[in-house]
């Protein structure tokens, strides 16, 4: 196969950027292979460990210091990254990323079926994940961490292995977060174009410049979003048509998102991170949830039947550590259940019915606009996202002695700037649809309810519970 060779030497210093990081494939590989093995060893060793005691600490304890990466650092700060980079993590570092194509250059190859290529995968893997994590206390212990972080690695690699050469199918249609990366990409302010005038005359001009080993199957030449691309530079400078460039962190939910409705997407953004997911960082802490867990049992010893009270369930089904008395019961687990679900459901719902709201205000119902005002509120979904996950750092550095200063102001800080971002959007996304100052009013009063059920859920968790 005739591969695309390097881009000539360009003055534009984000083109320069792009280039750089095509002609430097061979250190990204390395720096790939060296995060693999941070990645497996902060995996395994905690494995062999015994649980830590209160004493322990991050700097001396392996598996609190695994902790600390996987879930204090590693997961708020990709989806900080992406946001301000586009989904470099995913193209230059992800060692599952890195594994699947590994495992696709030395494997069978096949053609990737229809049923995998569904376009709900991502939402779906994201629930089960979110769901499961918190049954089995993923971000305490490192046998759940390793089964969940250790299972989708196989599953990659399995995936990898049976689909595609050279390929990221995984990442493309299956990763759990994928779904959210691509969400938060959108964001970015920089951005591989791919310019369809430049490709035109390059193609008249009867150049052959060869084939791009796109790993996560971007089509090139219709690229309009960062979404999908993991911004790994392999094309950087093709038919001089395509580079690294900046762009306003509007531009992708006012001009591209609304082009193509993404119905999975929409239910991502709302049932998924501002429903369940909010329901996963919340439970811990609500009222709501310690009332039902009362009025439950109250209700269970009244009838007597006792042993949901006390029944307890295999680590990997059910939080299980009789050593850290850290045990959840069958009714435990069915109310943390019901409450992701209701949490997912009920806000869901509101948020949907305040869209759908908006939607008719600016006129006639149209599901397309619907999808489309839906992705105004991902700065508030990400934000949402990085302040559950934040909180984990937080806590994990407090008890460790490194108090961060200005918390709830830096916290109150991003939701503020969250919910003016997802309004300013709002109003830009309006304006699309209808030229009637008075629609459009009408249209953010409705999205108002959005953004306060959003920023709420996060006020009620850090400030008033
Ligand atoms: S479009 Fe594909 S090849 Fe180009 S930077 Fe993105 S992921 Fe890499």
């Amino acid at each position: 196969m005739n591969m695309y060779h390097a881009p000539p030497l360009r003055a534009d210093p984000w083109r320069r950027v792009g280039d750089w990081l095509f002609r430097h494939r061979r250190h990204i590989q390395m720096a790939q292979w060296v995060v693999v093995g941070l990645y497996l060893a902060l995996l395994v060793v905690p494995l062999l460990l015994p649980l830590p005691d209160r004493t322990a600490t991050i700097w001396n304890n392996l598996t609190r210091f695994a902790q600390l990466m996987f879930w204090g650092i590693w997961w708020p700060f990709v989806i900080l990254v992406t946001a301000l980079v586009g989904r470099m993590w995913c193209g230059l570092l992800c060692p599952e990323g890195s594994l699947s194509e590994f495992a696709s250059r030395h494997g069978r190859g096949g053609a990737i079926p229809k049923w995998l290529q569904w376009s709900g995968w991502p939402t779906a893997a994201f629930a089960l994940t979110t769901v499961y994590g918190q049954m089995t206390s993923v971000y305490q212990y490192p046998k759940p961490a390793a089964l969940i972080l250790g299972g989708s690695t196989v599953a990659a690699m399995a995936v990898g292995y049976a689909y595609g050469r050279n390929k990221r199918v995984w990442c493309r249609y299956l990763c759990p977060v994928g779904g959210v990366f691509a969400l938060m990409a959108k964001l970015a302010p920089l951005h591989f174009r791919s310019d369809p005038f430049l490709w035109r005359l390059s193609q008249q001009r009867g150049e052959k410049p060869g084939v791009v080993e796109c790993a996560p199957l971007v089509p090139l030449r219709t690229m309009r979003g960062a979404g999908d691309c993991h911004m790994c530079g392999r094309c950087s400078g093709f038919r001089g048509a395509i580079f690294l460039a900046r762009r306003s962190p509007n531009h992708e939910i006012i001009h591209v998102a609304g082009t193509v409705p993404k119905p999975a997407e929409t239910v991502l953004i709302l049932a998924g991170l501002l429903g369940l997911a909010v329901g996963a960082f919340h439970w811990s802490a609500s009222p709501w949830f310690i009332s039902a867990k009362q009025a439950l049992g109250g209700f269970l010893i009244d009838i007597g039947w006792l042993a949901p009270l006390e029944q307890a369930l295999p680590w990997w089904l059910l939080t299980n550590y009789p050593e850290r008395n850290d045990v959840l019961t069958v009714v435990d687990g069915a109310l943390l259940l019901a409450y992701m679900l209701a949490s997912a459901a009920t806000l869901g719902a509101m948020l949907s019915l305040s869209v759908a709201l908006s939607v008719r205000c600016l006129g006639r119902w149209d599901g397309r606009r619907f999808h489309h005002l839906t992705q105004t509120l991902i700065p508030l979904a990400g934000a949402g996202l990085f302040l559950g996950l934040s909180a984990m750092t937080v806590t994990q550095l407090r008890s460790d002695g490194i108090v961060i200063p200005f918390v709830a102001e830096a916290r109150a800080g991003l939701l503020l700037l969250a919910a003016t971002w997802s309004a300013c959007l709002g109003w830009r996304v309006g304006g699309l649809y209808t030229e009637s100052p008075g629609r459009r009013v009408g249209s953010m009063a409705c999205l108002a309810f959005a953004w306060t059920v959003a920023a709420g859920s996060w006020i009620l968790f850090f400030w008033v519970w």
